[in-house]
């Protein structure tokens, strides 16, 4: 339903709940963030954003790398295990995502006879643990590279931020039917599924296109396309469009 995301120098924390709250308009039923601090740490709560900053109390408090989203099931009953972010079996990877894998069940299958196994009932694990699985391979492969190649393999929409253990600086994010902006600060960019997170920062934003994948870092931002077809990069201005 909702995305949210940061990085750059200030904490992400309080600027992931921010973004969520002004996400609460669409609706949703859980919520959850990740955040890179020298580990993976990752919090999610079936109930109101507000719930989840009580279940947090705090914990959250450091780390300038995170992601956020509020879930509207659509694969799983609303609860915990099944909120996001989802992390990879062996914790590599934590996602959050808008949209529907069609093709998950099959994906599924085909992990599990890799060993593995899943803790929810959503589409969204098994992009998780697809991912992992492309990333744990092949020893030279970058988180970005993985992304790509988990998604040339599903159907369905789309919107995805990824945080990685081992690359700490970064976030890759991809969209294809789910939109995805992202928003330019000065050695710091934000994410977020519409435009009303942002605003408060930055006026200059990108409108990902269907099947662009980008990799945001803290000093510079790469568009490519899952498909490696071209892309068009065009920056706008979100006060002409409100
Ligand atoms: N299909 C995913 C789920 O059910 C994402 C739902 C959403 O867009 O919030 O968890």
């Amino acid at each position: 339903c909702g995305i949210v995301g940061y990085i750059g120098d200030k904490k992400a924390f309080p600027i992931l709940i921010g973004g969520l709250k002004r996400l609460e308009y669409r609706g949703y039923d859980s919520a959850g963030v990740a955040l890179l601090n020298g580990s993976l740490e990752n919090y999610k709560k079936k109930g109101k954003v507000s719930d989840l900053e009580d279940f947090i109390a705090g914990r959250a408090d450091e780390g300038s790398v995170g992601i956020g989203h509020t879930r509207w099931a659509t694969h799983g009953e609303p609860s915990d295990k099944n909120a996001h972010p989802h992390v990879s079996m062996n914790g590599d990877f934590s996602i959050v995502h808008n949209g529907i894998i069609e093709n998950y069940a099959q994906l599924k299958r085909d992990l599990e006879t890799h060993g593995y196994t899943f803790e929810s009932d959503t589409d969204t694990e098994v992009l998780a643990n697809l991912i992992e699985y492309f990333y744990l391979q092949d020893d030279e492969i970058t988180s970005e590279a993985a992304v790509q190649l988990a998604l040339s393999k599903v159907v369905g929409a789309y919107g995805i931020a990824v945080l990685c253990k081992k690359e700490t600086g970064k976030i890759v994010v991809a969209r294809k039917g789910s939109p995805l902006v992202v928003g330019l600060g000065s050695g710091e960019y934000f994410i977020a599924s519409d435009a009303s997170p942002i605003a408060e920062y930055t006026n200059q934003v990108i409108y990902l296109n269907d099947e662009d994948i980008a990799i945001l870092q803290k000093d510079g931002f790469t568009l490519s396309n899952v498909r490696n077809n071209p892309v068009s990069l065009k920056i706008s201005n979100i006060d002409m469009e409100i």
